[in-house]
């Protein structure tokens, strides 16, 4: 089959590869039809994420036809059209039982090496390193799924695939974004990074009732698209002082939550951006550039809520605790639990609540995913969400 393989920093290539096969009796093999390019491949294609290795396959967005499968899994049939979530959980340990399936304690082959890092392991992703379970991606004709028993969810046949592509991650990650704010009537959100995650969280904010959504970016395609598409109020930050200006809005006291949607590559314009960057540069210490994560904590309303779905993946320096002390901030952060959102969330689709495709901006053949990454890494042309068709 073919496949976006991972060769380095800045180094995608679409190869050849042996076709999946089933390994254990509950997965499914599935023949992709429609797959995504996320934010958080960049951070792959970027090479800040450890554990990659040549000729890993890449993506944890897709969906598709299920094609095979495995001799226990009694939910999924051959022909069933599915979307996969890109957290893989078991569904029967403790945090699956307790719908926290990002946390799920089975689905990491490889959780000693995130014990070593972290205490303990999350659950494996698709196409994400090894530190991860190392499991092979969807930006690819075929994928194997584990568990596939749990996670993926039957699509009817009217939706289209552009219509629940994005319940793979996206939708559900900027979704449980602002539920983690605890959204109150008369609320407003503030939300940083107007990529697609920050572009559902706006979307999601207003369905969970806030009264305002700020969001915050310096390219203006995405400002306009959160103004246009998600009616938020936009701010520049290559024009004016973020914090400043949020101060201003909101009568003094700062935003109710904050979300900070970039996470590790934040690129601001700021002293402690500037630090950032020649510090990450030198890889000495310091793995994650967190200047966006610092903006919302220093925005924040006394007593609120920073909401971080943003990836991180290491260390963090000059974290501004002590605001985030004084000001008795919750925090509430991680991976999606995935699995939990889809039913709710397809419903919403499927009654006309949202329509996930106002994100995409790109559609074109898997074979040229590879030039796509250059452009989506660089912010040119426009892009926030890129479909492939293998
Ligand atoms: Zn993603
Ligand atoms: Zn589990």
């Amino acid at each position: 089959m073919r496949a976006l393989c991972w060769y380095g920093r800045k180094d995608v290539r679409v190869e050849t590869v042996p076709d999946p096969t089933i390994i254990n009796p509950r997965d499914a093999v599935i023949k992709v039809t429609s797959t995504a390019i996320c934010g958080s491949d960049l951070h792959l294609y970027d090479g800040y994420i450890p554990t990659m290795e040549k000729g890993d396959i890449l993506g944890h967005e897709f969906m598709g036809e299920v094609v095979e499968v495995g001799k226990e899994n009694n939910k999924l049939k051959v022909g069933d059209r599915v979307v996969v979530p890109f957290t893989i959980a078991c569904g029967h340990c403790f945090f699956c039982e307790r719908q926290m399936f990002s946390l799920c304690d089975n689905s990491n082959p490889n959780a000693k090496m995130a014990e070593t890092l972290y205490g303990s392991s999350p659950s494996g992703l698709f196409g994400y390193s090894h530190l991860l379970g190392g499991y092979a991606g969807g930006q690819a004709e075929y994928v194997r799924v584990p568990y596939a028993d749990v996670g993926p969810i039957k699509i009817p046949e009217r939706l289209t695939d552009e219509q629940v592509l994005f319940l793979t991650d996206n939708f559900p990650t900027g979704y449980q974004a602002a539920e983690n704010c605890n959204i109150q009537p008369g609320d407003t959100v503030a939300i940083w990074g107007c990529g697609s995650v920050g572009q559902f969280a706006i979307k999601s904010a207003y369905l969970l009732g806030a009264e305002r959504v700020i969001a915050i970016d310096d390219i203006p395609e995405r400002l306009l698209m959160a103004s246009r598409e998600g009616k938020a109020e936009t701010i520049d930050f290559s024009k004016v002082h973020v914090l400043e200006t949020l101060k201003e809005m909101t009568g003094g006291r700062g935003p109710d939550a904050c979300i900070d949607c970039v996470g590790l590559e934040a690129h601001g314009h700021s002293v402690d951006a500037i630090y950032d960057r020649v510090k990450a540069a030198t890889r000495i210490l310091e793995t994650d550039r967190p200047h966006a994560l610092r903006e919302a904590i220093q925005a924040c309303r006394k007593g609120g809520t920073v909401s971080i779905p943003g990836v991180y993946g290491g260390l963090l320096d000059k974290m501004n605790f002590g605001a985030a002390f004084a000001k008795g901030l919750t925090f509430r952060m991680g991976q999606t639990h995935d699995t939990k959102y889809l039913a709710p969330l397809l419903q919403r689709i499927e009654e006309g609540q949202i329509d996930p495709t106002f994100v995409i901006t790109h559609r074109m053949s898997l074979e040229e995913a590879p030039g796509a990454y250059e452009k989506f890494g660089k912010r040119e042309d426009g892009y926030i969400k890129v479909v492939l068709k293998p």
